[in-house]
C-alpha cells in the first residue's frame, strides 16, 4: 500500500505527541488526510518512509532555498560538527554571519541572532515597546508572526477593533494591546492611529503576506505604513521571517525600496537549522542588553551549527538566483492558468520572488477575506491527488508554495502535468 509505513508511524505518533506532531500544520488536518512521514531529501525532491518520491514545494516551510542536502551546506556542517556543537561563548562565525546580514538587509545596522522566528518577533516587539515607551502594537488580519501572546490575535470585526485572544491562554490584558486591521488597507491604519496613535509602539507587517497564501502589498501600502509610523513616532517592523532572502537578494525591503526600523528574519537564514534574527537601526538595537536595558537572551543563540548552515546558504544566493526564480515562476504561473482554465476551475496566482500562491477563486486576492473565498473542498481533493502524482504541496490553501535553486524547468513541467492529471480525476 502506498502509505503503509506512514500510517503505522502516525498511529504510534498520536499517542506520543499532541496530534502526532511537533507543529500543528504537519498534521495535514486541513486537507483531510494523515501525515506523510519523510525519510530524506535531495535537491528539489523529498522521499517518504514508504519510498515514494515527491517534487517538494514545502521545503521545510521555506528555509531550504537551495533545496535539500545542498553539498556545500552539508560539507561545512560536517566540518563544524567535528569542532563541537555549542560553546555558549562567542565565535568568529557569529561575526561573519552578522556582517553578511548587515550587508544584505538595508534596514539592519546591528543584529542579534535567536533560534526561531517566534523569538525574533517577540523580542522585536519588546524592544519597540522599550524604545518608544508605548504599549500597543498594530498587526494585520491574516499575518502570522509566530505564537507569542501579543501576536496570536485574531481580527475583530469592523475597522481597527481591539483584538480578542485567538487562543485560550492568551491573557485578555495582552490581547487588548494588539490592534488588528485588514492587510493592504491603509485607510484602516489611519483610523487606528486617529484612535490610538499616542500609544502605538510598533506596526508589524509581513511585507509580502505569506500566511494567508501569498498576498503582495498593493502599490503605496508599505510606503503608507512608513509615512504614518514616522509621523507618529511609532516603529515600523518588517517581519521578513518568510520573505527574507526569498523575495529578493536584499529581502522584500530591498525589492520594494521601503526601509523599516526593525526587521525580523528566520527560515532561509538558518538554511534548515533553527535560526531567527532581529536587527535594525543602531540607536534602537543599542537598547538591548547588555548595552541597554531591554532584556533578551538565548542559550543556543548564534549556535555554531546554525550559523554554519545559514552562512553556507546565504553566500550561495546571487542576484541571478532571483532571476531564475522568476523564470520558474513564469512557467508555473502560465502552466497553472492553462490547466485550470481547461477544467473551468477559477484560479488566482500571486507571486513574489520564490513565493507563489495560488487561490482557488476568481480573485483578486489582496487580503485575508478574499483569500478565504477559496474552494477549500476542491483544494483538499486536489492536494491528495497531487501527492499521489508525486508532488508535495503545502497542505493548506493559506500557505505559500516555495521554489528552490534546485528546482528545474522539468520539475515545473512535471508539476503542471500532475495538476492536469489530478484535475481530470476530480472535475467531472
Ligand atoms: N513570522 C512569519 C512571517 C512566519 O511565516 C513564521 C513561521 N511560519 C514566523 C514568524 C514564526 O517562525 P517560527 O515558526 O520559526 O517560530
Amino acid at each position: 500500500m502506498r502509505y503503509e509505513k506512514s500510517i503505522q508511524a502516525y498511529n504510534e505518533a498520536v499517542n506520543l505527541m499532541p496530534g502526532g506532531v511537533n507543529s500543528p500544520v504537519r498534521a495535514f488536518k486541513s486537507v483531510d488526510t494523515d501525515p506523510i512521514f519523510m525519510e530524506y531529501g535531495k535537491g528539489s525532491k523529498i522521499y517518504d518512509i514508504d519510498g515514494n518520491e515527491y517534487i517538494d514545494y514545502v521545503l521545510s516551510w521555506g528555509p531550504l532555498i537551495l533545496g535539500h542536502a545542498d553539498d556545500k551546506v552539508r560539507n561545512s556542517l560536517h566540518e563544524a560538527v567535528d569542532k563541537g556543537t555549542s560553546f555558549g561563548a562567542s565565535t568568529i562565525l557569529e561575526n561573519k554571519m552578522a556582517q553578511l546580514v548587515i550587508d544584505r538587509v538595508p534596514s539592519i545596522e546591528m543584529v542579534r541572532m535567536v533560534s526561531s522566528g517566534t523569538e525574533a518577533t517577540l523580542a522585536a516587539l519588546r524592544l519597540a515597546r522599550g524604545f518608544t515607551g508605548k504599549n500597543k502594537i498594530l498587526k494585520f488580519e491574516g499575518c502570522y508572526h509566530g505564537h507569542s501572546d501579543s501576536l496570536l490575535i485574531k481580527a475583530g470585526s469592523g475597522v481597527a477593533t481591539l483584538g480578542l485572544p485567538d487562543s485560550p491562554g492568551v491573557p485578555e490584558g495582552t490581547a487588548k494591546n494588539t490592534i488588528t486591521v485588514p492587510y493592504n488597507d491603509i485607510e484602516s491604519v489611519k483610523v487606528a492611529f486617529e484612535h490610538y496613535g499616542d500609544d502605538i509602539a510598533a506596526v508589524i507587517v509581513e511585507p509580502v503576506a505569506g500566511n494567508m497564501g501569498v498576498v503582495p502589498p498593493v502599490d503605496g501600502f508599505l510606503e503608507g505604513l512608513r509615512e504614518i509610523t514616522t509621523s507618529n513616532d511609532t516603529l515600523l517592523i518588517f517581519d521578513e521571517v518568510m520573505t527574507g532572502f526569498r523575495v529578493g537578494y536584499n529581502c522584500a525591503q530591498g525589492y520594494f525600496g521601503v526601509t523599516p526600523d526593525l526587521t525580523c528574519l528566520g527560515k532561509v537564514i538558518g538554511g534548515g537549522l533553527p535560526v531567527g534574527a532581529f536587527g535594525g537601526r543602531r540607536d534602537i538595537m543599542e537598547q538591548i542588553a547588555p548595552v541597554g536595558s531591554v532584556y533578551q537572551a538565548g542559550t543556543l543563540s548564534g549556535n555554531p551549527l546554525a550559523m554554519t548552515s545559514g552562512y553556507a546558504t546565504l553566500t550561495q544566493l546571487t542576484e541571478e538566483s532571483y532571476e531564475y526564480f522568476n523564470e520558474l515562476g513564469d512557467l508555473l504561473e502560465d502552466g497553472l492558468k492553462n490547466v485550470f482554465s481547461k477544467y473551468n476551475v477559477p484560479i488566482t496566482v500571486n507571486r513574489a520572488g520564490s513565493m507563489i500562491g495560488y487561490f482557488l477563486n476568481e480573485g483578486p486576492v489582496t487580503n485575508f477575506d478574499e483569500a478565504n473565498k477559496s474552494d477549500l473542498e476542491l483544494f483538499s481533493n486536489m492536494y491528495r491527488e497531487m501527492a499521489k502524482e508525486g508532488v508535495f504541496l503545502p497542505p493548506s490553501q493559506f500557505e505559500g508554495t516555495f521554489l528552490s535553486t534546485s528546482h528545474t524547468k522539468e520539475d515545473i513541467e512535471k508539476t503542471i502535468q500532475a495538476f492536469d492529471n489530478a484535475l481530470s480525476r476530480i472535475v467531472k
